[in-house]
């Protein structure tokens, strides 16, 4: 809860439909609870080894590909998700794409166990659920794909290949990359280019001064932004600290990053539970150097690999 991306959840109650999703596996858990302690179904297990389980780490390809299912069992293979985008989203059918990806390679770890799951399965808490038929020769390409793609990034950085360099900054793909605040490559782009219209937009620019604000938690930063959110001239964010950390210290002409804002209808931007708001000189520099990745998964992490 001290990272700053996690503090700004740090209050489940604040979150965007949490009772309901609460409500939601509750009910779920009771569900469950009632099949367990059904005798038949106890009866059937009984004698048989079930190969399945939830959050176990299994490996493959002799251990460069790994994960850990959600939940998986000799048929089926579920993973489970907060929630599913909106389908109004430009990005929408990339980030159910991802999820796919992500179960076919799951369906490979569980294939070389010795059986493979014939389903798979993606479970909103909404209680929405979308499934497909797995497909091995797909799985067995997704996995191909993944290793020969840790390959080239590993034979990349041995070769002395800048981090950055590697990077394929886009849209789709960093408009929901949770690296996105301390990415070279893609300020960079968004510096030589038209600034991208993400969904959460993102901008930088210079801090002109803070509004302390009165209650000791609410407080204001009026910013001169770069870009197409900063037409107009120098607008106030209102922060709380208790969700977006304190920057009232931060002297003015600090270089602020503003990422996952939210967007008014008059261009400019609006801090909300999502938005982060860093001073640049608190930034960590992001260098790969030469280390390599020693298996897909973390590599699998970033959403423009
Ligand atoms: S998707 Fe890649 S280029 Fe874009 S912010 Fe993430 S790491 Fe950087």
């Amino acid at each position: 809860m001290r990272h700053r991306l996690d503090s700004r959840f740090a209050n489940p109650e604040r979150w965007p439909a949490y009772y309901l999703v609460r409500q939601r596996a509750i009910a779920s858990a009771v569900a469950k609870a009632v099949r367990r302690s059904d005798p038949q179904r106890r009866r059937s297990q009984e004698g048989s080894t079930p190969l399945g389980g939830s959050e176990h780490l299994l490996t493959a390809r002799s251990g460069r590909l790994a994960g850990r299912p959600d939940q998986f069992d000799r048929n089926t293979v579920t993973e489970y998700k907060s929630a599913l985008p909106d389908p109004d989203w430009a990005e929408a059918a990339s980030i159910v794409d991802g999820y796919w990806r992500q179960l076919r390679l799951y369906s490979v770890l569980i294939g070389e166990m010795g059986s493979w799951p014939t389903t798979a399965r993606i479970v909103a808490a909404s209680g929405q659920v979308l499934e497909e038929p797995v497909n091995r020769t797909a799985c067995e390409a997704e996995a191909d794909a993944a290793i020969s793609g840790l390959d080239a990034m590993n034979r990349a950085l041995s070769a002395g290949c800048d981090s950055a360099a590697l990077a394929s900054p886009g849209q789709v793909a960093c408009g929901q990359c949770p690296y996105l605040a301390i990415c070279p490559a893609f300020w960079s782009w968004c510096e030589a280019g038209s600034w991208p219209e993400l969904r959460e937009p993102a901008a930088c620019g210079t801090l002109v001064s803070v509004d302390p604000g009165m209650d000791g938690d609410l407080y204001a930063v009026n910013v001169s932004l770069k870009g197409r959110h900063g037409v107009g001239g120098v607008q106030s964010l209102a922060l709380s600290k208790s969700v977006h950390g304190d920057l009232t210290s931060c002297p003015s002409g600090s270089a602020l990053r503003v990422v996952f804002a939210n967007l008014r209808p008059d261009g400019r931007l609006r801090a909300d539970i999502s938005t982060c708001v860093f001073n640049e000189a608190d930034i960590s520099e992001l260098r790969c150097g030469s280390i390599p990745f020693h298996s897909a998964e973390k590599l699998l992490a970033l959403p423009g690999v």
